[in-house]
C-alpha cells in the first residue's frame, strides 16, 4: 500500500495538530505571551545563543510533546471527509535524533485516537515530501509553493505562510477547497 499520484497528502504539525501551543508552554511555562511559530524556533531561536537554543530543543525533546499537542478540530473533521472520498495519506517530518522514535510513535497515536487504526498505517516520516506520489498536499510550511513535486500545494493559512503566495488556501477556522 503506497501513494498514487491520485493521493491526498496532508501534513501534521501546523495542519492538524497545534505544535506553536504546545512549544511555548514548554518553553516559556512562566510567560504565555510569548508565542514563537515553530519557523521561528528553527530560524532564530536556535541562532540567537547557545542558552536559547538549549532550551528549545529541550522543549521540543520533552516527554509527550508531540502527544500533547491539541488538534485544530474543523480540520481533523474536513480530513475526516476527505478520508471517506479519497485516498489520504499522512505525510510528516519527524525531527532527527535519538528522539526520532517517540516522535513517531506520538505522531502515529495521535492519528489512530482521531482516524483509527487504518489511518494510521498511512502515515509517511519523511522531510522529502517532494518525493511522496500525490494529486495534492495540504500542509502550513512557507516553501510548499517552491518544491517541484507531482501534487498541487494547498497551503493551510497561518500566520507564519500569510505573505506566501499560493493558488490554493485553506482556512483553518473554515476549511473547505473549491473541487475537493
Ligand atoms: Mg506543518
Amino acid at each position: 500500500m503506497k501513494p498514487t499520484n491520485n493521493s491526498i497528502l496532508v501534513d501534521m504539525d501546523g495542519t492538524l495538530f497545534n505544535f506553536v501551543d504546545v512549544f511555548n508552554k514548554r518553553l516559556y511555562p512562566h510567560n504565555i505571551s510569548n508565542n514563537l511559530t515553530q519557523y521561528d524556533i528553527l530560524g532564530t531561536q536556535l541562532e540567537q545563543s547557545i542558552v536559547k537554543a538549549h532550551s528549545t530543543i529541550d522543549a521540543i525533546f520533552s516527554a509527550s510533546f508531540y502527544a500533547d499537542e491539541s488538534p485544530h478540530t474543523k480540520m481533523i473533521t474536513y480530513v475526516q471527509n476527505l478520508i471517506n472520498q479519497f485516498d489520504v495519506w499522512f505525510v510528516t517530518a519527524p525531527i532527527s535524533s535519538y528522539h526520532r522514535e517517540c516522535c513517531v510513535n506520538e505522531k502515529r497515536a495521535q492519528i489512530q485516537r482521531f482516524y483509527g487504526w487504518k489511518a494510521a498505517q498511512k502515515i509517511i516520516y519523511t522531510s522529502e515530501k517532494h518525493k511522496v506520489l500525490g494529486l495534492y498536499l495540504i500542509d502550513d510550511h512557507p516553501n510548499i509553493v517552491e518544491i517541484q513535486a507531482g501534487w498541487k500545494p494547498i497551503m493551510v493559512s497561518q500566520v507564519w505562510n500569510a505573505n506566501i503566495h499560493c493558488d490554493i488556501r485553506i482556512d483553518l477556522r473554515n476549511p473547505q477547497v473549491d473541487g475537493l
